[in-house]
């Protein structure tokens, strides 16, 4: 705004028409005078969210969307509702019964892409074979929020939304646009840091950078093996960055008061979900304030492992909580419609699982 010879406290009420008033267009920006108005349109300032291109409703509420950019690249952002308060939180009831009477939901996860695809090539993830397309800008991320909050009339500071960076892409490899992302949905869109959850698969020197970040959402690690054997394996990322040295910077991670670090642990029927598997596990979280979200398998065409044994799954929880670490088994999300974890790949065509 200062470059445009106006006051710098235009720029906030351009940001606050944005954000909050989320309008579309610059003729709706009655706050700014009429010239100004249309010389940020002349000037191309365009004001645009992504499209829904497609958009598939599982049995269960999750609905994924297909969005796409001005480029034509699209990615996949999901919208997880919760009808009973009981799964996608701390459990905590929300008693907000009125308003799941109204939408049939009172509180809803939002779970966003950071990238076009994904470089990271892990071999259980449909992600991984479209490869990296390309980083998304700040704007692009934040987008896919405020187009599925729009889709589904949801707002942000009224309605109990989390936000989880866990779609398409590793956050933490387009980590300057992802950050920036998350400080305009905390500052603009509304949404508190303490609702938001990053997930990475591994990327420890910027695990450091993120401690250190005065506004931040919550640390998830995807560790799915707990030895460099297998897990170098599974996640072959796991070369460049050891086990032991990202368990090194997780424990110099900085903690704030009563936050957690949460693992995720994708169970691989016959690979990495045996009781000595889950041993392992809880020799790595010694020293640790964590939890672990144990998440069976969610098939996939080309994807070349079994979904594990229920029996399995059980049992490999009960080592963990026997040992004090609280581990939960998540639901799986949309399966049938390709939006559970790991399934996002731009799948059009359906086909029906048995599970
Ligand atoms: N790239 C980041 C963010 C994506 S989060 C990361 O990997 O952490 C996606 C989560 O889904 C990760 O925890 C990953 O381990 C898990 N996942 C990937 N493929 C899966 C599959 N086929 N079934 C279940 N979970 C899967
Ligand atoms: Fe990328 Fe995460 Fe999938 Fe691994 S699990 S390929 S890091 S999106």
């Amino acid at each position: 705004m200062e470059g445009l010879g106006e006051p710098s406290y235009r720029a906030r009420q351009v940001f606050d028409g944005l954000y909050r008033q989320r309008w579309s267009g610059w003729e709706r920006f009655t706050t700014l005078p009429l010239g100004l108005r249309r010389r940020l349109g002349e000037l191309g300032f365009g004001i645009g969210l992504p499209q829904v291109e497609k958009k598939f409703v599982s049995g269960d509420g999750t609905v994924r969307y297909l969005l796409a950019y001005a480029d034509g690249e699209s990615v996949e952002t999901v919208w997880m509702p919760e009808g009973d308060g009981g799964e996608a939180g701390d459990g905590s009831p929300s008693g907000d019964e009125e308003l799941a009477d109204k939408k049939g939901w009172h509180r809803a996860t939002i779970c966003i892409s950071s990238q076009v695809g994904c470089a990271v090539d892990c071999a259980f993830c449909m992600t991984a074979l479209l490869g990296l397309r390309r980083n998304l800008t700040a704007g692009e991320i934040v987008g896919q929020v405020l187009a599925v909050l729009g889709d589904q009339q949801a707002d942000a500071e009224r309605d109990r939304l989390n936000l989880v960076f866990m779609g398409q892409g590793e956050p933490f490899l387009n980590y300057d646009n992802f950050m920036q992302a998350a400080r305009l949905l905390v500052e603009g869109v509304g949404i508190p840091e303490s609702r938001m959850t990053v997930s990475t698969s591994g990327i420890v020197p910027r695990i450091a950078d993120f401690g250190a970040e005065a506004i931040r959402p919550k640390l998830a690690v995807s560790l799915n093996a707990p030895n460099e054997e297998l897990r170098t394996r599974i996640m072959p990322i796991t070369k460049k960055w050891t086990i032991e040295k990202l368990m090194a910077a997780l424990r110099d991670f900085p903690l704030r008061n009563r936050e957690r670090l949460t693992f995720e642990y994708v169970l691989l029927g016959g690979v990495n979900d045996e009781l000595k598997h889950a041993r392992e596990v809880v020799d790595l979280m010694r020293g640790l304030r964590a939890k672990v979200n144990l998440i069976a398998l969610n098939p996939g065409p080309e994807i070349p492992f079994a979904m594990p044994l229920d029996e399995r799954v059980l049992a490999f929880q009960s080592v963990l909580t026997r040992a004090g670490i609280p581990a939960f088994v998540r639901r799986p999300r949309g399966r049938d419609i390709y939006a559970a974890c790991g399934q996002l790949k731009h799948t059009t065509e359906l086909v029906q699982f048995n599970s």
